[in-house]
């Protein structure tokens, strides 16, 4: 008997260069689960209408990305933590009575942490932008116990408003970049999207130590400009294609019940 096939999709604008329906479709593969993943074009207007008619055809999750993560939360019968601290979902899971809302990407960031020997505990950490890729990492990476995060933004209101909020889980705060933000930093996150524009945040070596490593949320052509950066300071960067792998695994979990391992998938993208 064949086992019936799992309905999938990716809602967002714009979506057809997402990489998702890729890595599910991998993920099924290795796991013998015959998944059908579609990436569907959505404005926030349109989102209830979308999935009421994906869900009409058999759709049974879905992953939520720019600009709907905030207005799916809306749409939800029910949400995890992570999804209620950062105030949006990336993961929906239809259930009885609806949809339940998820978000993956701060436990797919520790989960790619986790691969590259990356342990937050005991850190000092400056994230560079308050974005909501921030707002998604933060409870996750604060429940890790760093010494300290340390937020910079463009927009320095928006990083003193993210730290406030999450200041009950952990030492915290946020400044502009004129602010100085001090030394000895461990681990540097690059959490802007600076680099879809060939731009760079205004950034400080000596702000770092001198075993310091980064991380780039990015990939692909959006992280070259800051690994240029890295490159000319002799600070080793990672990028951000572990997290969309690790935040993809943690979702194919949530429909399938099923964690599918990152190495092979990350090794078959690295070839693309
Ligand atoms: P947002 O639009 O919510 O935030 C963008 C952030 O970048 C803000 O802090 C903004 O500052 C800052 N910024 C934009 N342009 C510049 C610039 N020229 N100079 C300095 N700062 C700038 O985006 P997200 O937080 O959702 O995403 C951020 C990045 O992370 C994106 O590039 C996205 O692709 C990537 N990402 C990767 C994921 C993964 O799985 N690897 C998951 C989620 C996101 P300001 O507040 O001043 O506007």
């Amino acid at each position: 008997m064949s086992t019936p096939i799992v309905r999938l999709a990716v809602f967002g604008q714009p979506v057809a260069h997402s990489l998702s329906p890729r890595i599910h479709r991998l993920f099924g593969e290795q796991l013998g689960i015959d998944v059908e993943y579609s990436a569907i074009e959505s404005g926030v207007d349109e989102l209830p209408d979308r999935l009421a008619a994906f869900r009409g055809s058999g759709g049974t999750g879905a992953n939520l990305t720019v600009p709907l993560k905030q207005t799916g939360l809306k749409l939800c019968t029910r949400i995890d933590r992570p999804a209620r601290q950062a105030h949006a979902v990336n993961t929906l899971r239809l259930a009885d009575d609806g949809w339940h809302g998820y978000n993956t990407d701060g436990a797919g960031l520790l989960l790619d942490f986790d691969r590259l020997g990356i342990d937050p505990a005991g850190r000092r950490i400056l994230i560079v932008g308050a974005g909501g890729a921030v707002a998604g990492i933060l409870g996750p990476l604060l429940a890790r116990e760093p010494a300290c995060v340390h937020l910079i933004n463009r927009t320095a209101d928006r990083a003193e408003r993210l730290a406030e909020k999450f200041s009950h889980l952990g030492t915290i705060d946020g400044a502009g970049f004129e602010s100085d933000p001090g030394s000895d930093f461990d681990l540097l996150i690059q959490s802007t999207s600076a680099g879809h524009a060939d731009a760079l945040p205004p950034l400080e070596r000596d702000w770092l130590a001198d075993s310091a490593v980064a991380y780039d949320l990015n990939y692909g052509p959006a992280q070259a400009t800051f690994s240029r950066w890295c490159g000319a300071h002799g600070l080793p960067v990672h990028d951000g294609l572990g997290m969309l792998v690790g935040q993809a695994a943690l979702a194919f979990e949530i429909w399938t019940s099923r964690r599918p391992e990152m190495a092979p998938v990350l090794a078959a993208l690295a070839g693309r």
